[in-house]
């Protein structure tokens, strides 16, 4: 197959872009996000999995380009509530109501579950799409467990209540360079890369 010359990350968002170029340290050509690539289209991302999203997002862009096209959809799984919030993690009770009204929700549907019941997981699904239009998904996943209350100001979204055991520690009282090194889109990111080898 053909070397790649350029990526094209499915996402406007800056800080995601700053860690694939991280993580794709070593790429000779150009990675560029949707707006770098001056593509414009409104994704709609109705998939009932991360990876259908993911996929769907890819091959929407794969029709403006003939880059090598990545794109990735994540979100929190909650055992107790049967894997909610799950694909629907932006969604839940609204995209613009605020993280700390959505955490203190997540957290009152908690109420007097014991830690065992609380698994919890962070999920990343990496979706890539070659220029010959080849497909590749994969998802990676960080393991953890809802805590009992916010904390920790660092990070994101569902970050405040989402615990990690090693660190004992939300993901929220981590360092960015902490939450990296162990998190599930850094961990998909390094497998698609490693997926991706024979052509870059
Ligand atoms: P997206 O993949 O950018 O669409 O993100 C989906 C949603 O999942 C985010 O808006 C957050 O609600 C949640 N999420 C994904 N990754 C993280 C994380 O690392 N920390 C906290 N929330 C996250």
């Amino acid at each position: 197959m053909e070397r790649i010359e350029k990526i094209v990350f499915a996402t406007g968002n800056m800080g995601k872009m700053k860690e694939i170029k991280a993580i794709f340290q070593g790429f000779q050509g150009d990675i560029l996000s949707m707006k770098e690539a001056g593509i414009v289209c409104d994704i709609e991302e109705n998939g009932a999995t991360f990876e259908e999203n993911a996929l769907i997002k890819a091959r929407a862009i794969h029709a403006h380009t003939d880059a090598l096209v990545l794109a990735d959809d994540s979100g929190l799984e909650i055992d107790y509530l049967d894997q909610a919030p799950g694909v629907l993690s932006a969604r839940f009770m609204g995209e613009d109501t605020s993280y700390h009204i959505k955490n203190a929700a997540l957290l009152r549907k908690l109420e007097g579950v014991p830690q065992e019941k609380r698994t919890a997981r962070f999920v990343c699904a990496i979706a890539a799409v070659l220029p010959d239009g080849t497909e590749k998904v994969l998802r990676r996943a960080l393991e953890g467990y809802i805590g009992y209350e916010e904390s920790g100001e660092n990070g994101f979204g569902y970050d405040p209540i989402f615990v990690v055991p090693k660190y004992g520690k939300t993901t929220a009282q981590l360092s960015m360079e902490e939450k990296n090194e162990i998190s599930h889109r850094g961990k998909a990111l390094e497998a698609i890369k490693e997926e991706l080898k024979d052509v870059m």
